[in-house]
């Protein structure tokens, strides 16, 4: 009796030590210096360099995505078209003085609403990514709507996106990690290798590359 209860207890430790050796925590520090362009980290933390450019394509509604995306890009496109959407892209790649001029703008609108200068301010760098740390001037992320307006697409884009490399980038049970609201519409490009491994994980970027 005592040697089972033994084996038992010792069977628990080990369980309970197998699932802290699995258990994930929110990411700390990480190396982010030498990543592949597709997997680069750009966050409230990870900004960008100054002198950052990017070899950027124009699609035909006039947004522009780095070159290296158009194609996953069209594809996944296609795919949603086949299944009954009508995606656009209605954001795309942003030079760092666009991510200026929205943040200046969100500022003046909600000072026109009657916010002080300084509670303007405040509440516009809630909503919009500093300048240099928006993923939308790496040239990788799009935000994808359907041009009808069906929501149903960011349903699609959720199940299908990672099969053309592209992940959700900000999901609703993540923004802890991210830092950044849920956006539905907001996807990133990886590759489809990354991004199968951290669509079928239910990770962000952020969980995938301290992990790795
Ligand atoms: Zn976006």
């Amino acid at each position: 009796m005592l040697a089972v209860l033994a084996a038992v207890a010792f069977l628990s430790v080990l369980a309970l030590l197998a699932r802290d050796l699995t258990a994930f925590t929110a990411p700390r520090d990480f190396e982010t210096d030498n990543l592949p362009w597709n997997l680069t980290l750009v966050n409230s933390t990870h900004p960008l360099p100054d002198d950052f450019t990017v070899s950027t394509v124009e699609l035909s509604n006039g947004q522009r995505v780095d070159e290296r995306i158009a194609q996953p890009l069209e594809e996944l496109f296609r795919a949603a078209s086949t299944a009954g959407y009508t995606p656009c892209v209605s954001s795309g790649f942003r030079t760092r003085d666009d991510q200026e001029q929205i943040l200046e703008d969100r500022i003046e609108s909600y000072e026109a609403d009657g916010l002080a200068p300084q509670a303007a301010e405040r509440e516009a760098r809630r909503w919009v990514a500093e300048p240099g740390t928006s993923e939308h001037e790496l040239g990788l992320a799009v935000d994808i709507n359907d041009a009808l307006g069906n929501e149903g697409l960011y349903d699609w884009l959720a199940e299908h996106a990672h099969e053309y490399g592209f992940i959700q980038r900000y999901p609703s049970d993540k923004t802890d990690i991210t830092g950044i609201s849920f956006e539905p519409w907001h996807y990133r490009y990886v590759g489809v290798e990354d991004a199968t491994a951290i669509w079928q994980s239910g990770i962000t970027l952020e969980e995938y590359l301290a992990r790795t």
